[in-house]
């Protein structure tokens, strides 16, 4: 058993602007990486600019992450990162400029490498990052994944080096111009890693504290979710939800439901939560432990998978995956032992094709 989890968090009212003490204090120049638009429109990026204004730290902006990021953004950042002396990174956004930073960091910290060694599991160093997440649902400030695309290979994957960020600041207040489809896909993707992290090989009783409570907190407010009646303490609920989630994956990794939405969202371009959420009813109704299935049933306040798979469905909505889609999906699956091994038994390429909700 092992715990770990280095990363300093605040969640606070402008957090920001009160913690800029730790953000000058951990470096001289800056890369602020975020995605084209949120971090303007929620506030974020303006926040983190007059804190640097006004302690006199230099910084670079590059706001050219889109979605699901690529090998090749984070190549074109870290040339630029590399060509400005920059030595610390800022990301700021969802999942995307959070993992890009990570992976950009890595980079720039070893200009003379190329992209190879991203998917190398040699230790090599990278600069300090501080993350502020405008979405709950990857808990990237706190984990230390860095999931990229990998065109070359039609898919994603996460590198092979483990970046904690340094710092990570939370404020609610930067999700408030997230519209409806983003909350509700990324708290499904910070549900899937409570799921996947109680659900694995790697879950013990210790490292459960963490996917259990995110459990019950995800309960809290899964019937709002629902109805669109989100109050102001959900989504402080919701923030704090996909950060302990983030913990809990940090531990155990994920599983199946991750492993099959990357070809979803690849091939689809189906948003990471939603595609994910497809096949979390499944898992959880064709887990072979069925007490403990049961339990996180029990933490989530649903009577039993089916209700769990209606108000997937209900939430989600459904994307029809073809039969090409699913066999070749199943086959990829059967083929990464590094996936496999989080799921703690056997399991058919049948039994992989019928897991969507
Ligand atoms: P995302 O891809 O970062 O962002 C999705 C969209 O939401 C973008 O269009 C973004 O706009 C917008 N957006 C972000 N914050 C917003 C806000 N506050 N208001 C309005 N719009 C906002 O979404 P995500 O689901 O958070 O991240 C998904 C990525 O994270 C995937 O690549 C996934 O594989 C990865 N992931 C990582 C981990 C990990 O442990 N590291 C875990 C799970 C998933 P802009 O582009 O303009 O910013
Ligand atoms: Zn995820």
């Amino acid at each position: 058993m092992y715990l770990f989890m280095p990363t300093l968090v605040y969640s606070k009212k402008d957090c920001v602007k009160n913690h800029f003490r730790e953000i000058a204090l951990t470096g001289e120049k800056a890369m602020i990486v975020t995605g084209k638009h949120s971090s303007r429109k929620n506030g974020s990026l303006d926040d983190v600019s007059a804190v640097l204004n006004q302690e006199n730290i230099s910084y670079i902006i590059f706001d050219d992450i889109e979605e699901n990021p690529s090998v090749e953004t984070v190549m074109r950042a870290r040339e630029l990162a590399v060509s400005e002396n920059v030595d610390f990174i800022i990301g700021i956004g969802g999942g995307s400029p959070l993992d890009a930073a990570k992976a950009i960091a890595l980079m720039a910290a070893n200009p003379e490498a190329n992209e190879e060694v991203l998917y190398q599991s040699n230790a090599l160093p990278y600069l300090p990052i501080i993350c502020i997440p405008t979405t709950c649902g990857t808990g990237s400030e706190v984990t230390p994944y860095s999931i990229l695309t990998l065109h070359k290979q039609k898919t994603k994957k996460s590198i092979s080096h483990k970046i904690f960020p340094t710092l990570a600041l939370l404020d609610t207040k930067y999700l408030k111009t997230a519209n409806r489809s983003c909350i509700v896909n990324t708290s499904v993707d910070a549900l899937a890693h409570l799921i996947e992290s109680y659900l694995n090989t790697n879950s013990n009783s210790l490292n459960r504290i963490y996917s259990e409570q995110g459990l019950r907190m995800w309960a809290e407010f899964k019937d709002n979710l629902k109805n669109d009646t989100l109050s102001e303490k959900d989504y402080e609920r919701m923030l704090h939800t996909s950060m302990v989630a983030g913990i809990a994956i940090t531990h155990t990794g994920t599983s199946l439901p991750h492993g099959l939405s990357y070809a979803v969202t690849y091939e689809l371009g189906v948003p990471h939560g939603k595609a994910v959420g497809m096949f979390l009813g499944g898992y959880v109704d064709n887990y072979k432990d069925k007490n403990e299935a049961g339990k996180v049933l029990e933490l989530l306040g649903f009577s039993n998978a089916k209700e769990m798979r209606c108000y997937l469905n209900e939430l989600l909505g459904k994307t029809e995956l073809s039969p090409e889609l699913l066999s070749a999906n199943a086959d990829s699956i059967l083929a990464n032992k590094g996936k496999l091994k989080n799921y703690p038994f056997k399991i058919t390429k049948e039994e992989l094709i019928n897991m969507p909700n």
